[in-house]
């Protein structure tokens, strides 16, 4: 009788998904030792990444940046890639002015006197924030602080610091005070939009030292974010990537007793798809976003039904915490919910 092959389904076709895959696959091709499958639900694969044609140019729907090149293992794959370069102008974004204008509503030019000790300010908080200071000035001590809290509070306490400040003139309606908190809120809306939150609020304040940053420079992909997707997919086989196969309902069972009671015959765990469809496995990687997770989980709250059985419910609050941020961490299923690893 020839063996089974054990069967590993990675669910997303995202970033993670398919460096998962790829990374199985290249690992192991040579020995042939399972079967792999990537079951993604949409109708393409890229998950937040979208390249897209815009008038003839190429722009980005999703991820636009390497973050830092030094070790970057995008930034490697698109240069194995020569993704870097291309003759079709691309929403090329690299390069900040070191001296940018800033501008008050009614058109008044501010001057550095007046941005940059708010713009160092917001810069300090930030470093203590991604813990790039240790020594935390004025932190509050409330169990969940925010990022959105923590930065205020740390507004409230400079302008308390300040003994008298010398009143602006100039500048139309604006005060010192009113421009002072406009700088502030436009460095918040710039950190919104590299966080994806849509409030500063909802930004857990624990999770933000722990995202690394890569070093080096920021730079865009001329040939698209999704060139490197397309290489991370290119060496799979045929069959491997199921597009339109959205899992509906993730079953564990621990002892298997058997197919008896429709369960798998000799596999632990079963993925039920939106079409009906299901599919067993020995071994489940899940990369959909925290956001589809938590989503998941509360549903099972309403009674709406799950997408996990057993309900990871002993894992429940590290969702909930993670989620108070906004960022793409993926949580790892390896065959029992009990080996729930985050990050
Ligand atoms: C607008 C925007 C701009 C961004 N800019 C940057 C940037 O400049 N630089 C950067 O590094 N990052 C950026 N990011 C973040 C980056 O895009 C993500 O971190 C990354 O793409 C996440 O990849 P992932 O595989 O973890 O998740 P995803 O890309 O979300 O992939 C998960 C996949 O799972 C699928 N899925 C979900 N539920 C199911 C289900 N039930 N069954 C089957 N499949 C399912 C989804 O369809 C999706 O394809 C940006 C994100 C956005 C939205």
């Amino acid at each position: 009788m020839v063996a089974k092959k054990p069967r590993i389904v990675i669910i997303g076709a995202g970033m993670a998904g398919l460096t998962a895959a790829n990374k199985l696959h290249t690992a192991t091709a040579s020995t042939d030792m399972f079967e792999l499958y990537v079951v993604e639900g949409g109708s393409r694969i890229g998950g937040r990444i979208n390249t897209s044609d815009f008038g003839g140019d190429r722009i980005e729907m999703g991820a636009t940046w390497i973050h830092g090149i030094l070790d970057s293992p995008i930034h490697k794959i698109a240069q194995q890639t020569h993704s870097l370069h291309s003759d079709q102008p691309w929403e090329c974004m690299d390069a900040d002015s070191a001296t940018p204008t800033t501008i008050a509503e009614g058109g008044f030019l501010l001057p550095p006197s007046i941005v940059h000790p708010i713009t160092n300010l917001f810069n300090t908080l930030m470093d203590y924030a991604q813990a790039k200071r240790t020594l935390i000035p004025h932190k509050p001590t409330t169990a969940t602080l925010s990022i959105g809290s923590f930065l205020r509070h740390g507004l409230d306490a400079y302008w308390d610091s300040l003994k008298e400040q010398e009143e602006v003139e100039g500048f139309g309606n604006w005060s010192r005070r009113l421009l002072e908190e406009a700088i502030f809120a436009m460095h918040e809306n710039t950190q919104r939009t590299y966080t994806s939150a849509g409030d500063l609020s909802t930004l857990d304040y624990k999770a933000e030292s722990e995202y690394r940053m890569f070093g080096g420079e920021e730079i865009t992909i001329a040939k698209g974010y999704l060139s490197v997707i397309e290489s991370l997919a290119s060496v799979l086989p045929d069959g491997c990537i199921q597009l339109g196969r959205k899992v509906t309902r993730i079953e564990w069972q621990a002892e298997n007793s058997g197919s008896g009671n429709g369960f798998c015959s000799s596999r632990p765990v079963k993925l039920h798809f939106c079409d009906g469809s299901d599919m067993c496995a020995d071994h489940v990687i899940i990369t959909v976003s925290l956001g589809v997770l938590k989503a998941a989980i509360r549903d099972d709250h309403s009674g709406s039904g799950s997408e996990f059985s057993p309900n990871p419910s002993q894992n429940q609050q590290s969702v909930e915490e993670q989620m108070g941020g906004s960022y793409s961490q993926n949580p790892l299923f390896h065959n029992s919910w009990s080996l729930l690893q985050w990050p």
